[in-house]
């Protein structure tokens, strides 16, 4: 192997672990298996890692204290197939419980829990980029709720990745504010939408819904949304939702929780 070729395959690798946590060590092993077998790594690699996302990592993850998301529930499912396909929606199992409980709920008011970024399967203190402090299984990103454009309410999310669209509200100063206080990434999930759907508004109604049945938990530690959001949805009165900050990304295009 010439050294271009070293390069290129550890700047792969770390790719692949930055989005996927286990997916650089699958790229080697893919390597070493191609190598002994003198087998094509193009279908090592893709063999190798559906069996390790859909078979052989779940059960492992659970030893260690994680556990994956439903991916078909009735009321709980991913934004698409890339965060399962990525190893991207594992948590502790009390959050695990919390969010079935709290879609089962949910279900009953017709709303589908929509998952987006949680945690990777392994290591207490590995963090899931870009969110650093998606890094312990008590941490996930949730949509929030549209209404179409015909005022119909709907499963449908304004972001193909689901973030990215911020809802307007009735002020969004709050966020305005960081952005003119200079901190630039703030507004930066405005490029990780990866394609947009414009015809949808906020569904106050049912946004709040989720978030008062996520407050209801014991369990909960803290959940994060725009302060122009928790006034427009009348949560003003509610100490667990607090403003993240203007040192990290804003909460108006979905919402953060976190369990103690
Ligand atoms: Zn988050």
């Amino acid at each position: 192997m010439n050294v271009l070729k070293v390069v290129l395959h550890s700047i792969w690798i770390i790719i692949l672990t930055l989005l996927t946590q286990i997916g650089g060590l699958i790229w080697i092993i893919s390597l070493l298996v191609s190598t002994k077998f003198k087998t094509r790594k193009r279908f090592v690699f893709p063999a190798l890692y559906l069996l390790c996302n859909l078979i052989l990592v779940p059960p492992i993850a659970k030893l260690f204290g994680r556990e994956r998301l439903p991916v078909f529930a009735e009321h709980i499912q991913p934004r698409n197939w890339v965060y399962p396909l990525l190893f991207r929606n594992y948590v502790n199992p009390n959050l695990k419980l919390l969010l079935i409980k709290t879609s089962d709920a949910l279900g009953n008011d017709n709303i589908t829990l929509t998952y987006l970024d949680a945690n990777f399967p392994f290591i207490n203190g590995f963090p899931l980029f870009p969110h650093l402090s998606h890094n312990d299984g008590k941490k996930i990103d949730l949509s929030f709720m549209y209404l179409d454009g015909d005022n119909n309410s709907s499963n449908k999310k304004p972001s193909l990745t689901g973030y990215g669209v911020y809802a307007n509200s009735d002020n969004n100063e709050s966020s305005q504010s960081c952005i003119d206080q200079g901190y630039w990434q703030y507004d930066f999930p405005k490029y990780l939408t990866f394609g947009t759907l414009n015809d949808l508004k906020l569904d106050k109604t049912r946004t709040r819904k989720i978030i008062e049945q996520l407050l209801n938990n014991p369990e909960t530690q803290k959940l994060f949304i725009e302060p122009h959001l928790k006034h427009t949805l009348d949560l003003d009165h509610e100490p667990k939702i607090r403003f993240q900050g203007c040192q990290a990304v804003r909460h108006d295009d979905h919402i953060h929780f976190q369990i103690k």
